[in-house]
């Protein structure tokens, strides 16, 4: 992609509005524009990275053998009436009115709409366990839309829901989402700490927040610094690993302030373990049993002749909070350097040649170069505007690829200027250049 033809409209400085980095850094890159309060269009950059964070956390759900489908945005008030949510729900639930008068709502989470899928079509114990998912837009009329996309009324989620025909059964379903969670965190290159979490109005009887570490997380955490070792690596999918692995992080006291008790955590942490700082909620799974399933009828045939309801479990990823949230711990707002984990960096690499307006070898050097990485399947982005050669770098050090090709006015050998962002530079051939990224590109 050439700089001069695409869609990526950098400010010179700061935006004002912007209070925390990744709200800065989106607006400041053109990666998402605001349409009204809380509501944005994601634009080339950020749509790009938005896609490639989804397409890990399906991937991660495919994983754990989820099934993929996709309920509509527009849900009716019906099935909100028979799980009694329709008026608890309050505020945030955005209602509307069709022409014939008929109660609609734009959904918030979809408890009620894929348990009314489920009861239609599977009628035995047999079918059981079914792991259904969809990545579909949610709105909740937040109260005070802030930070950008990290709390606004729009955004994009991931949300799973496992029926299974048993308490144990549902807990290995439940185990598998942790997993599967661990393992799409770790692939985003952020550390999620799983914290023991309160079932709010989805309520039930188990449930964990997905926790990375920001200054600018709205949650406040109380956690021993000894989970950050927990290893997940080798963990098999069956029920005794998967139980262990739970219990290797739940023996380290770690909660956000709902289910903050001092007294225990100055028991459990002895003090030089103990960290209290602030995190970003990426992920939130439940456990709760028949909570929807009973009032809503959804049952299955048991092997002795009997009936009961499925129990339930529900599982969510903020696959457009993050983005915010990956640039909350990558971005350095001091030097102005973004540096993408590779797995879903808009471009793998930005390519800057110094041109002079008497002389574009330089440019056809990049061009060249840019057909060799197509070849390989890396994607670049080439600044071909005749700008200074510092702006260049700064433009390319918001955009954030994390690696960087520079190419001299006169650069003629097959040696190259290569660099890691944050790095040194070296001078190596193409060849290397793209035996590194590749590298890279396979290890998420
Ligand atoms: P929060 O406590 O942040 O409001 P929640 O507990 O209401 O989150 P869930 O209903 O569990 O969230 O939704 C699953 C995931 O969706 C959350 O972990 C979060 O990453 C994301 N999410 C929830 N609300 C918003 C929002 N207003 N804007 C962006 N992402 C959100
Ligand atoms: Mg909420």
């Amino acid at each position: 992609m050439l700089i001069s033809k695409s869609f990526i409209p950098i400010l010179k400085n700061n935006p004002s509005e912007a209070k925390i980095k990744s709200h800065q850094l989106m607006l400041r890159v053109g990666m998402i524009k605001q349409s009204s309060a809380g509501i944005y269009s994601w634009l080339p950059l950020g749509f790009k990275v938005m896609k490639k964070i989804e397409q890990i956390v399906r991937e991660e759900q495919n994983k754990i053998g989820a099934q993929e489908i996709l309920m509509p945005t527009i849900q009716s008030s019906e099935i909100w009436k028979e799980s009694g949510r329709y008026e608890d729900y309050g505020e945030e639930m955005l209602r509307i009115k069709d022409r014939q008068d008929r109660e609609m709502l734009y959904g918030p989470t979809n408890e009620e709409l894929v348990t009314d899928i489920f009861r239609s079509s599977i009628k035995s114990y047999k079918s059981l366990p079914q792991l259904l998912y969809h990545i579909q837009w949610k709105f909740r009329d937040e109260i005070r839309p802030r930070f950008g996309i990290m709390r606004c009324r729009e955004f994009y989620m991931k949300d799973a829901y496992s029926f299974d025909v048993s308490d144990e059964e549902a807990l290995f379903s439940y185990n598998k989402f942790f997993i599967s969670y661990l393992k799409t965190f770790k692939r985003l290159d952020l550390t999620a700490i799983p914290m023991a979490a309160d079932t709010g109005p989805i309520g039930g009887n188990l449930s964990h927040e997905f926790i990375i570490l920001a200054e600018t997380g709205e949650s406040k955490i109380f956690t021993d610094k000894r989970i950050f070792d927990v290893e997940s690596e080798g963990t098999e999918l069956n029920k005794n690993s998967l139980n262990d692995l739970r219990k290797k992080f739940e023996q380290f006291y770690s909660v956000t302030d709902e289910k903050f008790n001092k007294e225990e955590f100055e028991t459990k942490v002895n003090e030089k373990n103990r960290l209290i700082t602030k995190g970003i909620e990426v992920g939130h799974i439940f456990y709760f049993g028949d909570k929807y399933s009973k009032p809503m009828g959804g049952s299955v045939d048991l092997p002795e002749g009997k009936k009961d309801f499925v129990k339930m479990g529900s599982y969510g990823i903020g696959v457009s909070r993050l983005v915010g949230a990956i640039i909350e711990a990558k971005y350095d707002e001091k030097d102005e350097v973004m540096k993408w984990p590779i797995s879903v960096a808009p471009y793998d690499v930005s390519i800057i040649p110094m041109i002079n307006k008497n002389d574009i070898s330089a440019l056809d050097k990049a061009n060249r170069i840019n057909l060799e990485l197509e070849k390989n399947n890396i994607e670049a982005i080439i600044d071909d505007t005749d700008e200074n050669f510092s702006s260049k770098i700064k433009k390319m050090n918001l955009i954030g690829a994390p690696y960087q090709i520079i190419i001299g006015k006169q650069s003629k050998d097959d040696h190259i200027e290569f660099k890691e962002v944050g790095k040194d530079s070296k001078k190596i051939k193409l060849s290397e250049v793209i035996k590194i990224i590749k590298e890279q590109k396979a290890k998420y």
